[in-house]
């Protein structure tokens, strides 16, 4: 099949701020220069120090992706489940239609990447759901000086079999100097890059450290390269093209379904019972 390279559409460069109590967050997705990019609401990269975390907090109609880079964290929800992630670890947690929980760092410092998937209007109210993707269990591929992580999706002729609600790619990418490689990117899905380490190509234009390149919707791959040691994540999803509501960590399709979320939070009931007034065991920040 003939490829038909994308091309760069706009490049991000988010600036380092404050967030909550200990934590410094490169918001790539999100803000005011780029909403969302359907199916993605938000791409978090973040850095804690401690004191620091997120203490008990509800979602609602999305899913969390976090890929911890560096360090440990840890996460309770108010089903009573637990679970660590340490670095090279991946939690994809379907919130569904509610999750009350508490991620809180375990090392002195950690940093991770957040990934909220939109979820389409007949999954919003789905049974919340985690697939805790572990390091030495995850597929690793290397060849000629590229070597990728793939999280979900398909790169380098090989599948994960992460199951995404929303279709979705998610490879992590290191490049020897000199490497590069072509990545399919299904038509019409939306794409972006976010460079961790180093600086990539893709055509003629380069993308600095920090810096995300969203790519045009036009073609069927993308090829990158790197003259020095580089690394990125791509990340790819099939739009849902439905109206998106957020307040907060409720992400639904009107402002009716929004009151809806912060009512039966409050009630606790349609997947929040007891989640008001749970408390985690975790959620000090000491
Ligand atoms: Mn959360």
């Amino acid at each position: 099949m003939a490829h038909r390279l994308r091309s760069i559409a706009q490049i991000i460069d988010p600036p380092e701020v404050a967030e909550g109590m200990g934590a410094r967050v490169r918001r790539i997705i999100g803000t005011k220069k780029l909403k969302n990019l359907d199916p993605f609401l938000m791409l978090d990269h973040a850095s804690a120090t401690k004191p620091a975390g997120f203490p008990d907090h509800p979602h609602r109609g999305f899913e969390t992706v976090s890929y911890m880079l560096e360090g440990v964290f840890k996460h309770e929800d108010f089903k009573g489940n637990f679970g660590e992630l340490r670095a090279g670890d991946v939690q994809w947690m379907t919130a569904g239609r509610g999750i009350m929980h508490s991620e809180m760092p375990e090392s002195l410092h950690s940093e991770g990447l957040q990934l909220w998937v939109n979820l389409k209007a007949a999954d919003k109210m789905c049974e919340p759901a985690y697939q805790e993707l572990k390091r030495e269990s995850m597929l690793e591929v290397e060849e000629n000086g590229v070597w990728a992580k793939i999280i979900a999706g398909r790169a380098l002729g090989r599948a994960a079999d992460t199951k995404t609600r929303t279709p979705c790619y998610y490879i992590d990418y290191k490049l020897q100097p000199g490497a590069s490689v072509l990545q399919e990117v299904p038509e019409n899905w939306n794409a972006f890059v976010y460079i961790l380490k180093g600086t990539i190509k893709i055509g003629d234009r380069e993308v600095l450290t920090h810096n995300a390149a969203i790519l045009s919707r036009e073609g069927n791959a993308v090829e990158l390269s790197s003259d020095a040691e580089s690394r990125f994540v791509f990340i790819a999803g099939e739009p849902l093209n439905e109206p998106i509501v957020q307040y907060g960590p409720f992400v639904m399709n009107s402002y009716a379904e929004i009151q809806q979320a912060f009512l039966d939070f409050k009630m606790g009931r349609n997947g929040f019972e007891n989640a008001a007034s749970w408390q985690s065991t975790i959620g000090n920040i000491e």
